[in-house]
């Protein structure tokens, strides 16, 4: 009987036993059941974040890029809504030029005169063609987007101001960065459609003006967010005040990208209301006018009168409101005595660079006195006036020389070597590596064309850096307070 409960008892307990196994199998089951359920929700939720997240990125990338022509024109007309816009704009139609490697989009209005329109035109050539050779290469896989934003304002000042926008951006598998941001400023009288200077327009004091204006607007503005040393670029000094433009009741001031606000935010352009200004508008317009107390720089071009290149200088010139002096040699006047003329019309100064350029160090005194006359005849013939200077060909002189030609007698401080090497960009850096430019002579040849790209870099360049164009004749009164000497040789003018 014991044995049979015994027994009862263990086929009991067994079946208990194989009970609670089955019921924490079960259990189990579900638990793991659950488990692979909470992962595959997990695994789902995960896929889900991560398909958002490329969705998001490759939107917000697809809105940045310019590899397809579609791309290309959301992204020029997205930085034309946010970002390229500094001046208020009438509604003007944008163009784009897809390109894979190099695209352009181009925001301006034609209401302008023809010469503005033909300066600007070759000015917007010349700056694809520079961002061009500077950033395009066969071997890297940028691809490159020029945007341009381009007005002209009649002020009723007696000055149109032409505002030249251009951002350069370059994108890669990864990002789009902007590369370049420029703004560029010209003036142009109303009367005659010549460029002017700012102090044709303005008197002296408008940089005072400017600047306390400018100052106290971005303290309040972008306190915190002023780059260090903000100061130094809107100090009144010529070359912080000089890039601006009429429009509307304000005159607008441009600060370069890196200034005064970080590099990202571009260049930044500051409203001045006219009314702040107002004493500072001069009651005429003037046709020339040289600050005593600015730096001044006096570009040269000999072996002319040139052909078309020698135009071509002539057109940037007055374009940018300056002037040069010129060397002609009297054996090439009669090929184009038109350019002399319409140098000297400018307010350029003719000069005397010998009848057909010999070292004048191997020459008699008396085959030196006919080169120098009969150059000073042939000019005298072309625009009415003899010239006043005169450059030894090759600089070759010698105290004898000097003494004989009897005439203020010309070097130069900055040797371009434009002769040398054809190559607009070396002549460019040529001029613009030099530290302090201030009373140079500039050495250049009008008879090359690269010579004539190289001036259209140059003459721009000069003056946004607040550097007045003088002749060699007004570089000595201003610098020295003496008219140029007979007799004399001026290497360099301090
Ligand atoms: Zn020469």
């Amino acid at each position: 009987m014991d044995k049979e409960m015994d027994k009862e008892l263990d086929e009991r307990m067994n079946e208990a036993v194989v009970e609670a196994r089955r019921s924490y199998q079960d259990r189990d089951r579900k638990r793991r059941r659950k488990r692979k359920i909470r992962k595959a929700v997990a695994v789902i939720i995960l896929l889900g974040a991560v398909c958002l997240t490329v969705g998001l990125v490759t939107h917000h990338f697809a809105g940045r890029a310019f590899r397809t022509e579609k791309q290309f024109q959301e992204f020029a007309s997205r930085a034309y809504d946010e970002e390229v816009l500094y001046r208020e704009n009438e509604k003007t139609e944008v163009k784009c030029t897809f390109d894979k490697e190099f695209s352009v989009a181009t925001r301006m209005s034609d209401e302008c005169s023809d010469e503005i329109m033909s300066y600007r035109d070759k000015r917007m050539e010349s700056v694809t063609q520079y961002y061009k050779d500077e950033y395009c290469s066969e071997d890297d896989d940028m691809s490159y987007a020029l945007i341009w934003d381009v007005s002209v304002d009649k002020s009723g000042t007696g000055a149109d101001s032409l505002v030249i926008s251009s951002r350069l951006y370059g994108e890669n598998d990864e990002e789009v960065t902007l590369i370049a941001d420029n703004v560029e400023t010209h003036l142009y009288s109303e009367e005659t459609g010549r460029g002017l200077q700012p102090l044709q327009v303005l008197n002296t004091n408008y940089r005072d003006k400017a600047a306390e204006y400018v100052v106290s607007h971005l303290e309040k503005k972008y306190g915190d967010k002023l780059k260090p040393g903000w100061e130094t670029f809107t100090a009144p000094e010529d070359a912080n005040y000089n890039k601006f433009a009429f429009c509307g009741d304000n005159i607008v001031f441009y600060f370069d990208e890196d200034t005064v606000l970080d590099r990202s935010e571009g260049t930044l352009a500051v409203n001045v209301p006219s009314r702040i200004m107002e004493d500072s508008l001069r009651a005429q317009v003037l046709e020339r006018y040289i600050d005593p107390n600015a730096p001044m720089v006096a570009i040269t071009y000999d072996d002319g009168p040139g052909g078309e290149s020698e135009e071509r200088i002539l057109d940037c010139l007055e374009k940018n409101g300056s002037v040069a002096t010129f060397f002609y040699l009297g054996s090439r006047v009669k090929t184009n005595p038109d350019v002399i003329k319409r140098a000297v019309d400018m307010g350029c100064e003719p000069g005397n660079h010998s009848w057909n350029h010999p070292q004048f160090t191997k020459l008699t005194k008396k085959e030196m006195k006919k080169q120098v006359a009969k150059t000073q005849e042939a000019v005298e013939k072309a625009c009415g006036s003899e010239p006043e200077v005169f450059r030894p060909p090759y600089g070759d002189q010698n105290d004898k020389v000097i003494e004989t030609v009897d005439m203020p007698a010309f070097l130069w401080t900055v040797d371009t070597l434009d002769w040398k090497t054809r190559n607009p960009k070396k002549i460019f850096k040529s001029v613009k590596n030099k530290k302090k430019l201030d009373g140079s002579v500039i050495l250049m040849h009008s008879i090359y064309d690269e010579t004539a790209d190289a001036t259209e870099l140059i003459v721009p360049w000069l003056r946004e850096h607040g550097y007045q164009t003088v002749t060699l004749s007004e570089l000595v009164e201003y610098k020295t307070g003496r008219t140029p000497a007979d007799g004399t040789l001026y290497r360099s003018i301090k």
